[in-house]
């Protein structure tokens, strides 16, 4: 973590400050949501709110999946409409983007994403470029846009989920009001929340003769993408963690 203080030019009139928020933002550079820490303006009023990668973009980047010379823009400079190339999500503030004739695009904090992320289980997931097999969730290797996307794989390779698919299950969430204002997550819904994500094959297994193997490919599976869900939207130690005991707990 960087500088607690900081002025933007985006928001040049304020000084922003790093922090942990309460609850859910919307990032006013990439339009995007978060979680974890932010730099939000010292005035409340205002409720300008900033990712850190966003926050901290500097004005060119590279990612050895692209390969190419990326540059940031506070608007994509092209006038069509944009698909980030990790995530797939619309490019709608903050972007890099490199200039090729059909250009990458790339959300300042997918550009960020961690290459491996590690459970407490010692589960490990890889960020790839492509899918070595079908994501669990779309049971698919493109994604529901069409767009191709990164994907988390786990070393054992069984393990396969779209950066897009777990990222536009947690903003289905947020806009059907998932989360909560005071930072607690909607009991109602929780185990919901996973069910879509989860293999069906698996489920049937699950609810079916209760074996130990299915139980374990269920954890394993459901911890897949809490990690993921974590390293796109922020720090695990707020409000993720309240989704983790909750959507954990069977
Ligand atoms: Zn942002
Ligand atoms: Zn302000
Ligand atoms: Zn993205
Ligand atoms: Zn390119
Ligand atoms: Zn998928």
């Amino acid at each position: 973590m960087g500088l607690t203080k900081i002025k933007h030019s985006s928001h040049s009139e304020h000084f922003l400050l790093l922090k942990y928020p309460r609850e859910p933002y919307e990032c006013n550079g990439c339009k995007g949501l978060g979680l974890g820490p932010c730099y939000e303006c010292e005035h409340e009023d205002c409720s300008f709110y900033l990712h850190e990668e966003c926050a901290k973009a500097s004005p060119s980047a590279f990612h050895s999946f692209s390969k190419c010379s990326l540059r940031f823009h506070s608007r994509a400079p092209q006038e069509d409409e944009r698909f980030c190339d990790a995530c797939g999500q619309d490019v709608l503030g903050f972007v890099y983007q490199c200039k090729h004739k059909k250009p990458h695009d790339y959300h300042p904090s997918c550009l960020k994403l961690q290459r491996s992320l590690t459970a407490d289980d010692g589960t490990r997931l890889h960020l790839r470029e492509k899918l070595p097999s079908k994501c669990l969730n779309c049971g698919s290797r493109k994604t529901w846009n069409g767009i191709k996307g990164w994907s988390y794989v786990s070393s054992c390779g069984q393990y396969c989920y779209h950066v897009a698919c777990v990222k536009d299950m947690i903003l289905k969430k947020w806009k059907k009001g998932y989360f909560l204002q005071d930072g607690n997550v909607n009991e109602t819904d929780n185990y919901l929340a996973l069910q879509s994500a989860i293999p069906s094959r698996e489920l049937e297994l699950s609810s079916g003769k209760s074996s130990s193997k299915a139980r374990n490919i269920w954890r394993k599976a459901k911890k897949a993408i809490m990690l993921i869900i974590s390293a796109l939207f922020g720090d695990p130690t707020t409000l993720i963690s309240l989704l983790v005991q909750q959507l954990l707990s069977d």
